[in-house]
């Protein structure tokens, strides 16, 4: 298949930054091994190679997501590796998380920060979740996301709801998984409800142009993920109509991530190759998609200015825009 000879050569060979990546969907076949053992340095190792492994694509900021409920093992979740009920708390599977990040940030001279995943099916858990971004913020989780089967959000499900109030009034910046498989209403009640300030993939957003333009207007981000998106068929298979591409020619605020990089085998270079060989991203398209990653993250401000200062050095941009 023509996608299997995208991986040889890198496109757009300068610094980068993904915002929509999944540490539970991270984890190397050799790793998984330890993992089902609920071992302490198991979690750890994921998360430092995950910093590896990011490095040696070229990422210099990334953020990572990841349920701590799913990783402590608690309960029967239906991941493949992980049967075993554990003895491990989510609050302690985000301490070794910081810890494997820090460790590899200091290894790899790159920046890893965390995101915490509430699961649409497991209201009950959403609640720990944000008093856990807050007890971590300033050990490198920087926001909350809500991931799992869109099609259980009929009404949104008011523990999901209360979570995502007490983040926004506390200051804890919130991701939301809508409009991949599900429909634009998804995307609507992410934004409205929840509050959304990013949204992972979105792609469903363009159904209803109302909703798309006043996302446009309000520079809402999207999270897209190209390969991810073929595989799991969120999008038409064809990916020369891929709504990244809508995306790029309306100037919206998105970027490009790997979503479950071990999952769909697959790097960030892979999905720049797409983009570059069918959805016409130019060098300039790049720059761009990465710059808008970088506007959007969630680090603090200076931190964010840094990143920024960073690329436009990177890519030969004049730095007077940033203020
Ligand atoms: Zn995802």
């Amino acid at each position: 298949m023509a996608h299997n000879s995208t991986n040889n050569v890198q496109i757009f060979n300068k610094p980068r930054v993904e915002l929509h990546l999944h540490l539970d969907g991270a984890i190397k076949p050799e790793t998984i091994l330890y993992f089902g053992t609920g071992d302490r340095d198991a979690v750890k190792r994921v998360a430092y190679e995950l910093v590896e492994m990011k490095a040696k694509e070229g990422v210099i900021y990334f953020e990572a997501r990841y349920s701590p409920h799913l990783f402590a093992n608690f309960n029967v979740i239906p991941i493949p590796w992980n049967q075993k009920p554990g003895d491990l708390t989510p609050d302690e599977v985000v301490h070794l998380v910081n810890q494997g990040f820090q460790e590899g940030e200091e290894h790899f001279k790159i920046k890893a920060r965390s995101i915490l995943c509430c699961m649409r099916h497991m209201p009950e858990w959403s609640a720990e979740i944000v008093s856990l971004c807050k007890k971590y913020r300033n050990e490198g989780v920087v926001g909350m996301d809500l991931a799992g089967d869109e099609s259980l959000n009929c009404k949104i499900n008011s523990g999901h709801c209360n979570a995502y109030e007490e983040a926004f009034e506390s200051g804890i910046h919130r991701t939301v998984h809508a409009g991949e498989v599900g429909p634009s209403t998804v995307v609507k009640e992410a934004v409205n409800v929840l509050k959304a300030e990013r949204i992972g993939h979105g792609y469903h957003t363009i159904d209803d142009s109302c909703l798309y333009k006043h996302l446009l207007k309000r520079n809402i981000h999207f999270e897209i993920c190209p390969w991810s998106s073929y595989l799991t068929g969120a999008c038409d298979p064809d990916l020369m109509k891929h709504p990244a591409i809508r995306f790029r020619e309306d100037k919206a605020n998105y970027s490009l991530s790997t979503d479950d990089p071990l999952i769909f085998k697959s790097t960030l270079d892979k999905d720049y190759c797409i983009a570059s060989k069918y959805m016409g991203f130019t060098e300039e398209d790049f720059k761009e998609a990465n710059i808008n990653a970088a506007r959007s993250c969630f680090l603090p401000e200076k931190e964010k200015e840094e990143l920024l200062l960073t690329l436009y050095d990177a890519y030969g941009m004049v730095q007077s825009t940033v203020c």
